[in-house]
């Protein structure tokens, strides 16, 4: 297939895994047949019905608090987004309007400018999403510096807060991320979601790759202090053998969501209204499609068994390639390898040297990586992105990667 890249190739190892598998796919054909338009709970029940449960059963897979669950019969629910792009600026508009309510009670004097003072934090190390976001949502952003881990803590979000109330502005939101882009590193949960409870601001987590491990006990640690984030999300189309497009998202206080951007025409309207929830008022779109089958095809046909073995072999394999870069004196691995992604490059070389290296292995058509950089180190990432990968895929990557860097050191 010309112009068509591989996502699916068990030698694709760049960006992010994007989720597929064959009951998925057949869920989308599924929901295309059906093909309805499920915007409230009467344009198709069982559309809104299915979620609400495919959402309970995904969040108590994950082991996410019960606040988080509409089956907690609390003021908590989830809903699939488009996208964790998506998910963030629904966070960031509901906090908006929320913020601009309090500011109004409280001191009303500030209400016609508050808009304008509005200030939301991501660390250094959040996605690009974070900060489009802010842009448009018309509110400033603040990069706040992540420590030798990559980690944004509480000290310095709050150091940021504090300055930005000196100067009359109105902290009113903070994402905290679980596997960012670059390096796969994690924010510190607990000290951001004190913080933000300390000064009233939403606490969003943005967990859209690493969520997907939560499948497995063992790195359930990474989300110590998720119970005080007001809303979470992660993309079971990354790394959960969903296809895209599917994004899951809880929020602790639905009505927040749903009364931030609430009209009510005559032909949206239902006698059932307010005892099932609407999706339309969770989302930007209107209309939405019937993706809760494809979450409900994957967990029947695999498991969590089945999903936790997916995530396991995973990391396996992305440890299987850093034992190989880490035993080559010529390379350093710069981040921790927690989840499926390996962070490397040529030790003591320049990033000039590197980005040659990155451009080698991608012409040569064997394997293909994406680069990043972190306080102006390059490095190459390897992620282990198909679920088609075995053990000698990875050594096939590396013996390609000895190649190319024997090639390269050679010439220079
Ligand atoms: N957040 C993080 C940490 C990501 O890694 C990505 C994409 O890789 C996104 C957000 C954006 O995801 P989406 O394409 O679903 O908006």
């Amino acid at each position: 297939m010309p112009g068509v890249t591989h996502w699916h190739s068990p030698h694709f190892h760049a960006y992010f895994a994007a989720g597929n598998s064959y009951p998925a796919i057949l869920a989308d054909m599924l929901s295309d047949a059906i093909g309805c338009i499920g915007f409230t709970w009467i344009s198709s029940p069982a559309c809104t019905e299915l979620e609400v449960v495919m959402l309970d059963w995904l969040g108590q897979l994950l082991d996410l608090p019960s606040q988080f669950l509409a089956a907690s019969g609390g003021k908590g629910g989830g809903v699939i987004q488009g996208t964790a792009s998506e998910a963030t600026l629904v966070a960031m508009l509901s906090a908006k309007i929320k913020m601009l309510k309090q500011v109004k009670k409280d001191k009303p004097y500030m209400a016609d400018n508050a808009a304008a003072a509005l200030v939301g934090y991501g660390s250094d190390q959040a996605h690009s999403s974070v900060e489009r976001a802010g842009m448009m949502a018309g509110v400033k952003m603040r990069q706040v510096a992540s420590d030798d881990n990559f980690a944004m803590r509480g000290p310095q979000l709050r150091e940021a807060i504090l300055k930005d109330k000196a100067l009359g502005l109105i902290p009113f939101f903070v994402v905290g991320t679980m596997g960012a882009t670059a390096a796969c590193s994690f924010d510190n949960l607990r000290e951001i979601g004190e913080v933000a409870q300390e000064f009233g601001l939403w606490c969003h987590v943005d967990a859209a790759y690493a969520g997907s491990a939560m499948v497995c006990e063992e790195f359930r640690y990474l989300m110590d202090g998720v119970e005080l984030a007001d809303s979470f999300n992660f993309n079971p189309h990354k790394w959960l053998l969903v296809n895209f497009d599917c994004s899951a998202m809880w929020i602790k206080d639905a009505s927040d969501v749903v009364g931030a951007f609430n009209v009510d025409p005559l032909y949206l309207k239902h006698e059932q209204q307010g005892q099932v929830p609407d999706y339309r008022h969770w989302q930007i779109p209107l209309s939405r499609r019937f993706r809760s089958l494809k979450l409900w095809f994957v967990m029947r046909l695999y498991g969590k068994h089945g999903l936790q073995a997916h995530i396991r072999k995973q990391v396996d394999l992305a440890h299987q390639f850093e034992t190989r870069v880490k035993k080559d004196p010529r390379f350093e691995i710069i981040a921790p390898v927690t989840l499926g992604l390996v962070c490397f490059r040529l030790k003591k070389r320049s990033n000039e040297v590197n980005e040659t290296l990155l451009k080698n292995l991608n012409a040569g058509g064997v394997i293909y990586l994406v680069p990043a950089k972190i306080k102006d180190t390059y490095f190459l990432r390897f992620c282990v992105c198909s679920r088609l990968t075995e053990p000698q895929d990875v050594d096939e990557a590396w013996q390609e990667v000895l190649k190319q860097t024997d090639l390269l050191l050679q010439e220079i």
